[in-house]
């Protein structure tokens, strides 16, 4: 561990204070710093001065799930892959808003309504919208969604409606995108993004690691995420399941991901990094580490087609280390 690389990680701290942006070649020579105790430090004081202090928390419902048209190679809810999963058409409302109200008495402070469409037919849609309207006017919860690609219409109706984040992920950089999809562009995921913020909604967008992308190229999905400048940025960590092309591929280390969503904090100060699918099977117990290195966010109760902490273990931990929730 050098003194220099010590300095190093200093002074890039210091130039996010001072407003600037950290460089692709600065955010490289974080990444792949193995000095991790001063690296966590900085980020969490980035995260401290510019995120405040809570975690935001926040739960999931799979409203439609599988039979999607798209091709993404780790996802299981793809027409292309086997996995064996559970496949249904969009949730009646009322099924969702038991699942909000769960959300709401588990102590969750976003709800998000997930759904596996290249982008919804009108019908759904419709149905969505009508979901969405009983859920704002029945509890108290953020509403977030991911419906897969928008116009600028169908956003400007969500703003309406009163949905607050819109998820469309980038999924990696773009210079591996089509290593991992066909069906659609990474222009196309850009595009469905920029529409989100246009409409006046907040966009929550990440990505996945440890599906075979280099190094540089998780700092180059950081420049792009950061440039989208999101409210919400969440950091997946492949679980490669069976049936899909990435079975058993690539699994990231601890480090790794540390050094990721560190590095994440230096190019995105202001954003809610939050730690997705994969936490439980990745880093274990080890969740609190990256809470403490930049991280700001949980998904708790479980992901689309994976299971995940109970949110009564999530909330122990949480207070184990300190931190309330947003
Ligand atoms: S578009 Fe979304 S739901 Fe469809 S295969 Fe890709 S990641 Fe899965």
């Amino acid at each position: 561990m050098s003194d220099s690389n010590k300095e190093f990680i200093f002074n890039m701290m210091s130039k996010v204070l001072d407003g600037k942006k950290i460089t692709y070649e600065e955010a490289l020579d974080l990444i792949c710093s193995d000095n991790i105790e001063t690296l966590a430090d900085c980020a969490q004081n980035l995260t401290n001065k510019f995120a405040g202090d809570g975690i935001d928390v926040e739960t999931l419902v799979n409203a439609k799930s599988g039979t999607c048209p798209e091709d993404c190679s780790f996802c299981a809810q793809s027409s292309f892959n086997s996995t064996v999963i559970e496949k249904y058409p969009l949730l009646p409302a009322e099924k969702i808003l038991v699942q909000a109200e769960n959300a709401v008495n588990n102590g969750a402070n976003s709800f998000c309504i997930v759904c596996a469409y290249r982008a919804p037919p009108e019908k759904d849609f419709k149905q969505i919208c009508e979901t969405i309207k009983l859920i704002r006017e029945k509890l108290d919860i953020q509403v977030n969604v991911s419906l897969g690609f928008m116009t600028l219409e169908r956003a400007r109706e969500l703003k309406r409606l009163g949905v607050k984040r819109y998820n469309h992920n980038l999924e990696t950089a773009k210079s591996f995108f089509e290593k991992i999809c066909t069906t659609h562009s990474y222009n196309d995921r850009i595009n469905t993004a920029k529409i989100v913020k246009k409409a006046g909604l907040e966009l929550c967008s990440g990505g996945i690691i440890g599906m075979g992308e280099t190094i540089n190229q998780r700092v180059e999905l950081g420049i792009a995420l950061s440039s989208l400048e999101p409210d919400e940025v969440p950091i997946n960590m492949l679980i490669g399941r069976e049936g899909t092309p990435l079975f058993n591929k690539h699994l990231i280390s601890e480090k790794e991901i540390l050094q990721t969503i560190a590095t994440f904090r230096f190019l995105m100060p202001r954003t809610i990094l939050k730690i997705a699918g994969g936490r439980e099977i990745h880093l274990k117990e080890n969740d609190k580490k990256i809470l403490q290195a930049g991280a700001n966010g949980i998904i708790t109760g479980g992901y689309l087609t994976t299971r995940g902490n109970k949110p009564t273990d999530d909330f122990k931990m949480l207070k184990e280390i300190g931190v309330r929730q947003k």
